[in-house]
C-alpha cells in the first residue's frame, strides 16, 4: 500500500496564514507532511509526499500524481490548517476535523481512524455525525477527483491564537504528526 501525503497550497498562495504571519499554511503543512512520511517509513511503510515543491501545484496535477496508483494500492491524506475568517484578524473557532467526499466510501473508514487518533491525542473534535460517522463530507476537488481512499485533515485553526501557539510548539507538532501516523496505521491494521 502506497501512503500518499499531500500538503496544502504553496508559497505563492495568497492568504492562508495566521493574522500575525507566524504560521504559513503551506510551510507548516509541508513540515508536518515531511515528518509524517519520515515516521511512517520508520515503521516500514511505503509513504511519499505528492507535492515536494514550495510553490502551489494545481489540484488537477496533484490528482494526476495520485491517480498514477490504482485505487486499491494507495491512500491519500491531504494535510491543511483551518480558518474561520479571511486571515486579517484572530477568530474564536477551534478544533480538528477531517473531510471525505460525499457518500460512503473506504475514505470514511480512514477518516474515522484519523478521528479516533485525534481523540487519543486529546484534540477538540469537530464532527458531522448525521450520516453515522464523524467526518464532514463535501465536494472538495482533491477528494472528488482521486480514485483511492482520500481524506483531507484540517489541523486546528490558523486564525485562532491559542491554536496557532499550540500548532507552532514542538508538543503540538508532535501531536499532529502522531495523530496522522496513528490513524493511518489503525486503518491499515499495522
Ligand atoms: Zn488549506
Amino acid at each position: 500500500m502506497k501512503i500518499l501525503i499531500d500538503n496544502g497550497h504553496g508559497s505563492n498562495t495568497a492568504g492562508k496564514r495566521s493574522p500575525d504571519g507566524r504560521l504559513m499554511e503551506y510551510a507548516y503543512t509541508r513540515e508536518i507532511a515531511e515528518r509524517v512520511v519520515h515516521e511512517l517509513r520508520k515503521r516500514g511503510l511505503d509513504a511519499e509526499r505528492i507535492v515536494r515543491e514550495e510553490v502551489d501545484v494545481p489540484l488537477a496535477e496533484r490528482c494526476k500524481r495520485v491517480n498514477e496508483y490504482k485505487a486499491s494500492e494507495a491512500i491519500l491524506v491531504s494535510i491543511h490548517c483551518n480558518a474561520a475568517g479571511s486571515g486579517a484578524e484572530w477568530m474564536s473557532a477551534r478544533g480538528w476535523e477531517a473531510w471525505t467526499s460525499v457518500r460512503q466510501t473506504k475514505a470514511d473508514k480512514l477518516a474515522t481512524c484519523l478521528y479516533n487518533a485525534a481523540e487519543r491525542e486529546g484534540f477538540k473534535l469537530r464532527k458531522d455525525e448525521t450520516d453515522g460517522d464523524p467526518d464532514k463530507e463535501g465536494h472538495l476537488y482533491i477528494l472528488k477527483h482521486t480514485k483511492c481512499p482520500a481524506v483531507l485533515t484540517e489541523n486546528l485553526f490558523q486564525d485562532n491564537k491559542d491554536d496557532v501557539d499550540y500548532l507552532l510548539s514542538e508538543e503540538g507538532k508532535k501531536a499532529i504528526v502522531e495523530l496522522h501516523v496513528d490513524g493511518i496505521c489503525e486503518y491499515l491494521s499495522v
